[in-house]
């Protein structure tokens, strides 16, 4: 299902979903609830506006762990402010950053963060850079990431070059969410996509758009027919 009328929920099985955004070049912004568990995928501008609005300001501080698929400005623009609430809220507990290896926008963000505020953050934020794609389980979530091909244009000219890109699995109580932040059309994401209770995939290639950077409408659904439900997203407005 093609969907451009955010923000978009799906549950099942205490797990569920909540896609704030996901407009390209623009935003993106999710939210997963895993029984207690909260983890913000993609937090670009506007996700403090949006968790505010979805949760209370202590739900909020109790988010674990933030997934960040790449770093392109869609998907990280609003980091710097979620770091900053939770500073200026108190958090205490730890807040993990899981992101590829590589994706220096996030270290960059991490780093000046560190330098404005030095000793008055009050929760530790612990950086994780994925360097190998194997299961892991936070808070019994399993989380399975996998690289995506996915690419940007040079300041200077046409040249393409790829970027460090990952899609996330989520598998919590046997529900499998599976979750492909932008790419091409590839392997890795068709094979962790199949048999998966949701497939959010983008869809975000249009006349404008770099070939090979985004799957097309056709792609997409090609991979999204194979998990039981799926949906389109990050399709250009
Ligand atoms: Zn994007
Ligand atoms: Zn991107």
């Amino acid at each position: 299902m093609v969907k451009s009328e955010y923000p978009i929920y799906w549950e099942k099985n205490d797990l569920s979903i909540k896609i704030f955004c996901s407009i390209p070049a623009i935003a993106t912004g999710i939210l997963v609830r895993a029984g207690d568990s909260k983890i913000v995928i993609d937090p670009g501008d506007g996700i403090l506006r949006d968790l505010n609005d979805e949760l209370e300001p202590e739900e909020i501080l109790s988010v674990t762990d933030v997934f960040v698929t790449h770093g392109h400005h869609d998907h990280v623009g609003g980091v710097w402010s979620l770091l900053t609430y939770l500073r200026v809220m108190r958090k205490r507990s730890p807040l993990f950053i899981w992101y590829p290896e590589g994706c220096s926008e996030i270290e960059s963000i991490y780093n000046a963060f560190r330098t404005v505020y030095s000793n008055s953050i009050s929760y530790p934020i612990i950086l994780r850079p994925i360097m190998d794609y194997k299961r892991f389980i936070r808070r019994g979530v399993a989380i399975n990431p996998f690289p995506v091909k996915h690419s940007e244009t040079t300041g200077n000219g046409d040249e393409i070059r790829f970027v460090p890109a990952l899609g996330f699995k989520f598998t919590w109580n046997g529900t499998k969410i599976c979750y492909g932040g932008d790419t091409a059309y590839c392997h890795e994401l068709a094979k962790h996509a199949k048999g998966a209770d949701l497939a959010i995939l983008e869809a975000g290639e249009d006349e404008e758009s770099v070939p090979g950077m985004h799957m097309t409408m056709e792609e997409a659904e090609t991979i999204g027919r194979s998990a039981k439900e799926f949906f389109l997203v990050h399709v250009p407005q």
